[in-house]
């Protein structure tokens, strides 16, 4: 388990121009491409070439939340909900040294753990959270974070996003948390298109390529943030820009 995760996303140098014969590129409604709701769908060869360049940019991408463990992970992502993980991460960074385990959480109570994250947003429904998923994860789960999305979902605060990253990130599982960023991309591009996060999650994982299932999530939702963002995506230095879909590509 690594200690801390911080890495800058390389998916957005310039590549060079690849052949993309063959493609067809279906029109798609205009306003729902700029909401982010692409129609049209990639053909899988072109879905294998993006994971390809994905992972030639970056071989291993990692989130970019700070914990120590799996608990400190759950914990973290869990007061990432409405919130940057830059905030997130200055706010852990004092509680994780004292509370790095579910007993340790108990321990400190509700009232210390608001004065931890009082800069983070909901922070007194996340604090609450954060104390009754730690009572369960003592009582039931012999205070250990549990390797499956139905049992994480039963815990407070912990959603289906919320289980994938942790499966995902804790223990190597080819889950796809589809957050903002994740939803974007897929849809403009055409990886997955979706309108909903489930859609777009099991589009996913029809497609990705068992190779890149692994890493899948960390790279689009890095491209997400950095690259192909909601305002201005930075098509003119995109790493698939001869690939994506996307009608509205900026030019400068
Ligand atoms: S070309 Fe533009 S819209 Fe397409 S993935 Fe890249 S940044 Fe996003």
């Amino acid at each position: 388990m690594p200690r801390r995760q911080t890495q800058k996303p390389a998916l957005s140098v310039a590549s060079p121009a690849t052949k993309s014969a063959g493609r067809t590129k279906a029109k798609a409604n205009a306003a729902a491409a700029s909401a982010g709701t692409q129609r049209a769908a990639l053909p899988q060869a072109e879905i294998t070439e993006i994971f390809r360049r994905f992972s030639q940019a970056l071989p291993e991408p990692k989130g970019e939340l700070d914990y120590v463990n799996a608990y400190t992970l759950l914990v973290a992502v869990v007061l990432s909900a409405q919130a940057t993980d830059v905030g997130v991460n200055k706010a852990t960074k004092t509680l994780f040294a004292i509370a790095d385990t579910p007993a340790k959480m108990i321990d400190l109570g509700e009232e210390a753990l608001i004065g931890h994250i009082k800069t983070i947003g909901l922070f007194r429904t996340k604090a609450k959270n954060v104390i009754a998923l730690s009572r369960l994860l003592v009582e039931d789960h012999g205070g250990e974070v549990p390797r499956s999305r139905e049992i994480l979902e039963t815990l407070p605060g912990v959603g289906r996003k919320t289980a994938n990253v942790v499966l995902n990130i804790a223990f190597g599982l080819p889950t796809i948390a589809v957050d903002t960023h994740l939803f974007r991309v897929a849809n403009r591009t055409g990886l997955a298109p979706g309108k909903t996060p489930l859609a777009v999650e099991l589009g996913l994982e029809k497609v990705v390529p068992a190779t890149y299932a692994r890493h899948a999530h960390h790279w689009l939702i890095l491209h997400g943030r950095y690259v192909c963002k909601a305002i201005k995506p930075a098509c003119p230095t995109c790493l698939i820009r001869d690939i994506c879909l996307f009608e509205d590509k900026t030019t400068a």
